[in-house]
């Protein structure tokens, strides 16, 4: 990789309520001051449910963490009349920094798709909040070969509607879907693959300069052992991590990937 600062990102997906959310930032917080983590070289971003953010925010603020948090989703609307939904506007307001797009499980369960993710993105990004844009192959189009095509077919479809601007912003996280919470990960050269492939087609689409401003993560069974034989890849500028992020030692173990 270039200058892009690595990002580890920790997806507590339906997890954890606000008690345990403090709880988990605080030890996390203290396993990376105790090892005198340098942020400005990893930047670590907690993903906690909504219902934690207020909590993440005042412990966040009162203690003056370097632990950046963000949001699993964002609605592509402003504001009004839909039930359910969360605001980039709300968020914002929480000091997110993140807000997590187009995850797989909310692809798969939520019937979203690339046009919404690409919707929620601007949102995100018109309220100062960088979305992490997930994309990524199911297992039976990984068996037929044909997982770059597909997802650079998603990542196609989630900028249609943004500037180079807004894309030079913005994170992707490439998570083939047979990786998420199955304890497969991908091989460091499977990560490599696809993750060159969309800095190569964010290139086409944009420059190179915005392609090179973009970080690209990977994200799928990321555990500590695991995490550093994949950074090693040129593309590769962080992870997405959702089971071993809900682990304070385990969290920062793989935060601190390069001891
Ligand atoms: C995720 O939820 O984004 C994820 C990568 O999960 P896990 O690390 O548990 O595979």
């Amino acid at each position: 990789m270039t200058n892009r600062t690595p990002l580890m990102a920790g997806n507590w997906k339906m997890n954890l309520d606000h008690h345990e959310a403090t709880h988990l930032v605080q030890k996390l917080a203290w396993e990376l001051k105790d090892k005198e983590h340098d942020y400005s070289a990893v930047e670590v971003v907690v993903v906690p449910p909504f219902t934690d953010l207020r909590s993440v925010q005042t412990l966040v603020d009162g203690d003056k963490l370097e632990v950046r948090y963000g949001a699993q989703d964002v609605s592509a609307q402003e504001k009004g009349a839909y039930t359910g939904e969360i605001s980039a506007a709300m968020l914002a307001k929480l000091g997110v920094s993140y807000a997590v797009v187009g995850h797989s499980e909310r692809r798969q369960y939520h019937a979203e798709d690339d046009a919404l993710v690409g919707a929620k993105a601007k949102a995100a990004l018109a309220h100062g909040i960088v979305p992490i844009i997930c994309v990524g192959e199911g297992l039976d189009v990984r068996q037929a070969g044909d997982q770059v095509s597909y997802t650079l077919a998603q990542v196609d479809g989630a900028y249609a509607g943004l500037d180079a601007e807004a894309a030079a912003k913005t994170v992707v996280a490439y998570e083939p879907v047979w990786a998420i919470g199955t304890g497969e990960v991908a091989t460091p050269e499977d990560a490599q693959e696809v993750c060159g492939a969309i800095r190569a087609r964010l290139a086409e689409l944009y420059s190179q300069e915005v392609a090179d401003s973009v970080r690209v993560l990977y994200g799928g069974s990321v555990k500590s052992g695991n995490v550093a034989s994949i950074m090693v890849k040129e593309d590769v500028d962080g992870a997405l991590v959702g089971g071993a992020s809900l682990q304070a030692e385990e969290f920062a173990a793989i935060v601190r990937y390069q001891q």
